[in-house]
């Protein structure tokens, strides 16, 4: 019997054990039965002998059959192999670099290609998959991850691209590597690309800053909308940008749905920072809403000091009677009693015009945030205001990536790259795997799920 190379019964369950397979380090000394491999199959409790046509690597399906004839035992290799030369088209190869070999290698591309467009970096289940041991997966996933991460150098690639987008989502979560906690930062453009991650051990302002600053910088827009959650990092983060921008950050505390919005407009000399309470479905909802403002105004320090160019000084007499003034209406030493958390704030009414499609202010309300109000509605038409974009990205990466493992953190990071290159380019995977290098010992290790399982599905 003789198996044809595309030809798998799926149905019987098939242990495919071969002469050599004990004897794994010495793959060259594969037996040749005239142009046969011999192969030990077991089904069941029953052992029969089959035998793989040794066909020409460079064969193609509907093609001619190769011609060949054997060219004497290599003994330049270790093991001193059978060696074949194809008379059709010149390939010199052995019995363990045959079609039916090369044709089981894609198979497990194939497989590993389908695991990991759907972004499972999961070793766990390819082990599974491949019927291999954890730790040949694992090498063969760190061999594509560092193709991966290598196919990028002196590339365009998410961490380096420019997106169309006025708007940034950033959101972190914590990860336990080891036994210690890290944090991931993502940041993804409003047109839903991927643009940072990065793994810190701490999400300081200045670790934070430079990496929103990055990605501000690659909008082809303009930064004019920060998304983010409610910690206070992001404010400091926010206001050090320096520029005209709309903040918003969603409260994940009670009472939930929360938004709090934060406008900056710069002058010259001063920021004005207006705040506005509400909630995140002024975006879906029509018709009147209020919510609450309050402004204020921080100086940027680029006032000259001194008196005014060509005013003249003050008679020493006026000088004098001020100062005695100053000296009589002393203000009372220590700290200046705390400011009311209400005070400053005023209910502002808005309107959002179903048919125009736009948020304005009424009646003396505030224009800027009206106006910051029409590039939030752009981003969320018909949605709620959401940092829904990165809170996916997380769940689906903790899902699919095993963080358990001793790696170090520059793998870590590799693998985290390689998934979200992965992800933006699925592309780049074949591209990538067609460099793999994948020994004849794991395509031995892993026959019987190959010829059992065909390709097919996870
Ligand atoms: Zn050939």
């Amino acid at each position: 019997m003789i198996i044809s190379s595309k030809f798998w019964n799926i149905y019987i369950v098939l242990y495919v054990t071969f002469h050599i397979m004990s004897r794994s380090c010495e793959i060259d000394t594969l037996p040749v039965d005239g142009l046969c491999i011999p192969l030990n199959i077991s089904i069941g409790t029953k052992i029969i002998t089959d035998y793989v046509k040794i066909c020409c690597p460079n064969e193609k399906d509907g093609e001619e059959v190769h011609i060949l004839t054997k060219n004497g035992q290599d003994t330049s290799v270790k093991g001193s192999p059978q060696q074949f030369v194809c008379t059709t088209c010149g390939r010199c190869f052995y019995p363990h670099t045959s079609r039916f070999f090369k044709e089981l290698k894609t198979d497990i591309k194939t497989i590993i290609s389908q695991s990991l467009k759907r972004g499972r970096l999961n070793v766990k289940s390819l082990s599974r998959r491949l019927q291999l041991k954890r730790s040949t997966t694992s090498r063969l996933l760190l061999q594509v991850i560092k193709l991966v991460s290598n196919s990028i150098k002196h590339k365009k690639y998410f961490k380096t691209k420019r997106r169309r987008s006025n708007c940034l989502f950033i959101d972190e979560t914590f990860l336990k590597i080891g036994r210690k906690t890290w944090y991931l930062i993502v940041v993804v453009s409003g047109n839903n690309k991927i643009m940072a991650v990065e793994l810190v051990k701490k999400r300081t302002k200045a670790i934070i800053f430079e990496i929103v600053k990055n990605c501000a910088d690659r909008l082809l827009y303009g930064l004019q909308l920060l998304i983010s959650d409610g910690f206070q990092v992001y404010v400091g983060v926010a206001r050090k940008l320096g520029k005209n921008l709309t903040h918003v950050r969603h409260i994940h505390k009670p009472p939930y749905r929360r938004i709090i919005v934060e406008i900056y407009s710069y002058d010259e000399f001063d920021v004005s920072k207006t705040i506005f309470k509400t909630t995140n479905e002024i975006t879906t909802t029509f018709g009147w809403f209020i919510g609450h403002v309050k402004t204020t105004k921080e100086s940027l320090g680029n006032r000259k000091r001194g008196r005014k160019k060509g005013s003249k000084n003050r008679s020493k007499h006026i000088i004098a009677a001020e100062k005695k003034e100053k000296a009589e209406n002393r203000k009372p030493r220590g700290r200046p009693p705390a400011k009311s958390a209400k005070k400053g704030w005023k209910v502002h009414v808005f309107n959002h015009d179903r048919k125009k499609g736009w948020i304005t202010a009424l009646g003396g309300s505030s224009t800027v945030v009206g106006t910051a109000m029409k590039i939030i509605l752009k981003q969320f038409r018909n949605m709620h205001i959401t940092s829904n974009l990165i809170e996916k990205e997380f769940s689906a990466l903790k899902k699919l990536i095993d963080f358990r493992g001793r790696r170090s953190m520059e793998i870590w990071n590799e693998l985290l790259i390689s998934y979200f290159i992965i992800r933006d380019e699925p592309k780049i995977l074949d591209q990538v795997l067609d460099q793999v290098n994948i020994s004849f010992q794991t395509v031995s290790k892993s026959i019987s799920c190959l010829l059992t399982g065909g390709v097919a599905v996870m």
